[in-house]
């Protein structure tokens, strides 16, 4: 049976992992996957999870959870994305339905357009992206279309073909948006843009479905980070989907924490919508897992954990633009030639640093002090690399 199958190259970030798992050298630095460290290179607990973990081991069973998660976690998960406003405004509107993680919930997401909707809409993804998103839509059976996101030469978001991909979309498409922290440009809209974009989609009637898979950890603020989302469900009404993850903002990557959240525009949607959920996660996991949900949960619905956990995102977030500025400064003033403004003006964990494939290749290869070296070899390039620096040493850089 399995003669035919193809041979699939393995997944870009996950094999630069693996070359950086192989390398020797003890300056390495792994700039690929999209994963928090500590200034010391090491994964990072947040303390508020490490409290949450203490008061759930007391009365903690293995029980399995509902099909469609633990009903406290996406309630919680609902009222982070919305506001407290905007949530009781718009609860009985609501779908929710827990999820393995982003990926999940975006999966879950794809599994309820294609059975809602006939024909099957195009699924618009900006280019760049983070790199699953095509192949979890397109293993769906969606036609995917690209639109323009980023200018190398500005190196800045492109919004003007934003603006035209919008208009030219065909009505009843499907458009993926980066609620915020965009993966790997680090460029997002400004609020304004995100206005004349929320006009955009009511007009041409096109479907917002949001990963956010850094809310809070971009800014440190959840209430900044989840802006656009608000916006689009609130001031334009607009039925919306929103994929939120917890890996990132609580540090639970490996625990597959997330909740896929639909607001709808009649309480009759959201009832049935809710029930096609159900039925397509019974279908999949049948029951999501339980215990990164009750760590979130529990976070989410005490006052001090939570409190814990926004010092925590804070503390994360700053780290990383404290980084972003080092690089910056210390580009500048070795007279690395070209302007790395960029540097500063991109948020979240990921960015572009410009840079030529040669230029990283050499980086890569040569395992240099990057103070010593980049000012010899820096050109501008429009190749991409991510400057989340957990030292001082680029020995792997990304570029894909
Ligand atoms: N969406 C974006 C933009 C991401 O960067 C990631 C992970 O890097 C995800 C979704 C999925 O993350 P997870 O499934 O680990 O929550």
């Amino acid at each position: 049976w399995f003669d035919q199958a193809r041979f699939i190259p393995p997944d870009a970030i996950f094999a630069l992992t693996a070359q950086y798992i192989a390398d020797k050298s003890p300056k390495k630095v792994n700039l690929g996957q999209g994963t928090y460290r500590d200034e010391h290179g090491n994964p990072w607990v947040l303390p508020s999870v490490r409290n949450s973990r203490k008061l759930l081991s007391q009365e903690l069973n293995h029980e399995y959870l509902p099909i469609a998660g633990l009903a406290d976690f996406c309630k919680e998960a609902a009222r982070l994305a919305l506001g407290p406003k905007l949530f009781q405004k718009q609860q009985d509107k609501l779908a929710t339905c827990q999820s393995i993680s982003g990926t999940g919930a975006l999966h879950l997401a794809g599994l309820l357009l294609r059975a809602c909707k006939t024909p099957l809409p195009k699924v618009y993804i900006p280019e760049p992206t983070w790199s699953n998103h095509h192949q979890v839509f397109s293993s769906l059976g969606f036609q995917c279309e690209s639109f323009r996101y980023y200018n190398p030469e500005t190196k800045d978001l492109d919004i003007d073909s934003y603006y035209s991909a919008l208009k030219l979309a065909e009505p009843n498409s499907v458009f993926i948006i980066h609620a915020c922290a965009h993966n790997p440009t680090g460029c997002d809209p400004s609020k304004e843009q995100w206005r004349e974009l929320a006009r955009l989609f009511k007009e041409r009637q096109l479907f917002p479905l949001f990963d956010a898979a850094y809310l809070g950890f971009n800014s440190g603020n959840v209430d900044i980070d989840a802006f656009a989302i608000r916006l689009f469900v609130e001031e334009t009404n607009m039925e919306a989907g929103v994929c939120l993850s917890f890996a990132k903002n609580m540090g639970l990557y490996g625990e597959r924490v997330g909740c896929f959240l639909l607001a709808t525009s009649t309480e009759q949607a959201a009832v049935q919508t809710q029930s096609m959920l159900e039925m397509l996660q019974r279908s999949e996991v049948s029951n999501p897992p339980a215990y990164g949900a009750k760590i979130a949960s529990t976070i989410l619905a005490d006052a001090t954990l939570r409190e814990a956990w926004h010092d925590d995102l804070i503390t994360m977030s700053s780290r990383i633009r404290s980084m972003r500025s080092e690089l910056y400064d210390s580009l500048v003033s070795s007279g690395a030639p070209g302007s790395w403004e960029h540097l500063i003006r991109q948020s979240g964990m990921f960015g572009f640093l410009g840079l030529s494939p040669s230029v990283v290749q050499r980086l890569r290869g040569s395992s240099c002090r990057w103070s010593d070296h980049f000012s010899e070899i820096l050109t501008p390039g429009d190749f991409r690399a991510i400057p989340h620096l957990h030292g001082r040493q680029l020995s792997h850089i990304t570029c894909w």
